[in-house]
């Protein structure tokens, strides 16, 4: 008998087994992150660093797309002040291939996180133009300041969604954060038929909430989360967005901190006048 070393053995063999059963259950719960991770043993090239294509995309379509990466790239720095986010791009050619990657076909790109930090855009050829791109790439931002974690934990969707909308220029053209949330209004007035007032934030702070919806609702998400995102840039300064990150980054809570900074800008504003 060797109780001493049997137990610690018993024990160990436990926590690996625990630990393996769940890395298997998160690969089958979540194809796709599988497929991404393997994107470089798959037939996809690699023809930049992190920037993988379709064997089937087209050398026009490789160009189009480098060029288009690198205004999203400009653009989301600019308005981070800096850039963290060191995503993996993966440029699918079929719907099957971003199927494969993205786990859906909805949208012209997606954007995957995983717990282990590791970050991915897939894109469709719909997504070969750099508001989608600067779109997913500022979600990747966002989800590489504050971890997987924090975001899955902390971020409501509305809030993740509204932010992207400030570097994708699809619905409202690059203008300052206030005229921003007078344009996502009046977006939402004609998309809405007059509807006066906006989904409430509560409704939209999942993704099922969000996305649950018929096309109407998934659209008076994204123009509700553009007003909101850009009516709090507006308030508090665009400078005041990573003070927000920072401070949730460090374990204090979203909405916490979101009303506090909103408060505190308007408490100086009155001082000043
Ligand atoms: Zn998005």
């Amino acid at each position: 008998m060797t109780p001493f070393f049997k137990k610690p053995i018993h024990f160990f063999g436990g926590v690996l087994a625990l630990v393996m059963a769940i890395v298997v259950s998160y690969f089958v719960l979540f194809p796709q992150v599988w497929h991404c991770e393997w994107v470089g043993y798959s037939s996809f090239r690699e023809i930049a660093p992190r920037f993988f294509v379709s064997p089937d995309t087209p050398p026009i379509h490789q160009q189009k797309a480098t060029r288009a990466i690198v205004e999203a790239e400009a653009r989301v720095c600019h308005f981070w002040g800096k850039r963290v986010g060191k995503p993996t791009v993966i440029l699918c050619h079929t719907t099957a291939q971003y199927e494969r990657y993205c786990h859906s076909d909805e949208g012209a790109g997606c954007s995957i996180g995983t717990p282990w930090g590791a970050s991915y855009i897939v894109l469709n050829l719909d997504g070969l133009n750099t508001d989608v791109i600067a779109h997913e790439m500022c979600h990747d931002e966002l989800f590489t300041r504050l971890g997987w974690w924090t975001t899955t934990r902390q971020i409501p969707q509305w809030f993740n969604e509204g932010l992207a909308l400030m570097v994708d220029y699809r619905f409202v053209p690059l203008t300052d954060s206030v005229q921003r949330y007078i344009d996502y209004k009046d977006e939402y007035l004609f998309r809405s038929n007059g509807g006066q007032i906006m989904l409430d934030l509560k409704q939209i702070a999942s993704t099922r909430g969000f996305f649950g919806g018929d096309e109407q609702h998934v659209m008076l998400a994204y123009m509700s989360a553009g007003a909101e995102v850009a009516r709090w840039l507006a308030t508090v300064g665009e400078q005041r967005l990573s003070a927000l990150t920072e401070r949730v980054a460090r374990g204090e809570s979203f909405a916490k901190v979101y009303a506090e900074i909103e408060r505190r800008s308007a408490q100086s504003r009155k001082k000043s006048q």
